[in-house]
């Protein structure tokens, strides 16, 4: 499932492509994704101007000329790619935009929970999916002391606190287990068992992970792929998330596997105290 570094990659390889060009066509082969696409998607994107690719958590802003804003959200297995017209049309694309660049805009996605919307600018932070999010990583205002005023009161568990979008949105269940990782917390520690002193290099620690993995062009396991379809190669460069019995990068303990809800957590017993 992309995480933000995915989405901010994606964005980032789309930008040069996609800035300044009109879009001239849009068809929708399958509109049943996890809300129905739009019957009017093309009607709202044919002529306008793509002006800015953006990201908000893990969702692709793509702003318009006359103020309206497309969102789009990969799902768990979406991509949004920028090929040349003759690319083979492949089953799962689901949306084919035609740029007056000659290429094309493809959004592809096997399982189909992504979400495709067209938005009024100033009525963007109003859409239930958006209204909710917490502070994006990257967002000046998160520190430590604004992640501190939510670990200080709560009982939960390090790795699910991170994992919750309406504190610091964006981040997923491979980030969240790297981040404790580089910090030596384990994902089960009840948050408000953390220092103020650990909180705050956690709050340090994010974007720096983040950062490295955008760096990497993401984590690809499965489906991702960047703007060109291209594999990211975080997964590389993991210290715990799904290494599972193979030995830690930093001493010879094993890497412990553990269960948390429905997804795995993972780290080292003598690295993560
Ligand atoms: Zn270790």
């Amino acid at each position: 499932m992309p995480e933000l570094p995915e989405v901010e990659t994606i964005c980032r390889g789309l930008q040069p492509h996609l800035e300044s060009r009109r879009i001239l066509r849009v068809k929708v082969i399958e509109r049943r994704l996890r809300c129905l696409v739009d019957r009017k998607l093309a009607q709202s994107l044919e002529g306008k101007t793509i002006v800015r690719v953006g990201r908000m958590a893990k969702y692709i802003l793509i702003s318009l000329s006359g103020d309206v804003v497309w969102l789009v959200h990969l799902g768990m297995s979406g991509k949004l790619v920028h090929v040349d017209p003759e690319t083979p049309k492949q089953k799962h694309d689901h949306i084919l935009v035609s740029l007056d660049s000659g290429q094309e805009l493809r959004y592809h996605d096997p399982r189909r929970f992504g979400l495709s919307l067209v938005v009024v600018a100033n009525k963007l932070y109003d859409l239930p999916q958006l209204k909710h999010l917490g502070l994006d990583p990257f967002d000046a205002r998160f520190t430590g002391s604004y992640l501190h005023s939510f670990t200080k009161r709560s009982d939960r568990r390090m790795r699910d606190l991170l994992l919750d979008q309406q504190i610091v949105a964006g981040i997923g269940n491979i980030y969240a287990n790297e981040i404790l990782a580089r910090v030596g917390v384990r994902p089960t520690t009840r948050s408000w068992k953390l220092k103020r002193a650990k909180i705050e290099e956690i709050a340090a620690t994010i974007p720096e992970v983040l950062n490295e993995a955008i760096r990497w062009c993401g984590t690809s396991f499965s489906d991702y792929r960047d703007a060109d379809d291209k594999f990211g190669e975080f997964q590389n460069h993991l210290r715990v998330y799904d290494r599972g019995g193979e030995k830690c990068r930093l001493c010879p303990s094993p890497i412990k596997r553990v269960a948390i809800g429905n997804r795995s957590a993972f780290y080292c017993p003598s690295c993560q105290k």
